[in-house]
């Protein structure tokens, strides 16, 4: 039987998860990696991206934007700025947020304008997939 870890899911507003788990994949800062049992310990920066878990046939997945995640003892904490159930996502929102980033998109005129309206189309997209939505 695989070895078990303890997975918490921690955002300055609520705990969203805390519960054993098989594995976990984590969007780091840079890039997707996966966590099973007896994991060296490891701290690192989260990006915007889908957390998933998975216990025998039981899978979750998560919304996560920016913070960090700790691995140690087969503790996996997850301290996010944002975070959401994949179930918890509100696709009318996303929807909106994605039209609004793309606007914003077009009508840019600095490089800051530029970064923070692609930032916002990243977190609308992504939420949009994991909440099983097909995006153009
Ligand atoms: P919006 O413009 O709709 O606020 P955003 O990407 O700027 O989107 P964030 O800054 O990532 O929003 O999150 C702000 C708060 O709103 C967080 O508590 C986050 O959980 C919540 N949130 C944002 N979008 C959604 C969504 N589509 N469904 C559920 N919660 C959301």
């Amino acid at each position: 039987m695989a070895k078990k870890l303890h997975l918490e899911i921690l955002t300055p507003e609520a705990r969203l998860i805390s519960d054993e788990v098989e594995y976990v994949a984590c969007p780091g800062i840079l890039g997707q990696f996966g966590i099973l049992g007896d994991h060296i310990p490891l701290l690192s920066a989260l990006g915007v991206g889908r957390l998933d878990h998975r216990t025998g046939h039981k899978e979750g997945s998560f919304f996560v934007s920016g913070g960090f995640v700790e691995v140690r003892n087969n503790k996996v904490v997850v301290l996010a700025e944002v975070a959401e159930a994949a179930g918890e996502i509100d696709v009318e929102r996303a929807l909106w947020a994605k039209e609004r980033a793309e606007e914003s998109l077009y009508y840019a005129q600095t490089e800051s304008d530029v970064e923070r309206a692609q930032a916002a189309l990243g977190r609308a997209r992504t939420r949009l997939k994991i909440a099983g939505m097909s995006i153009k």
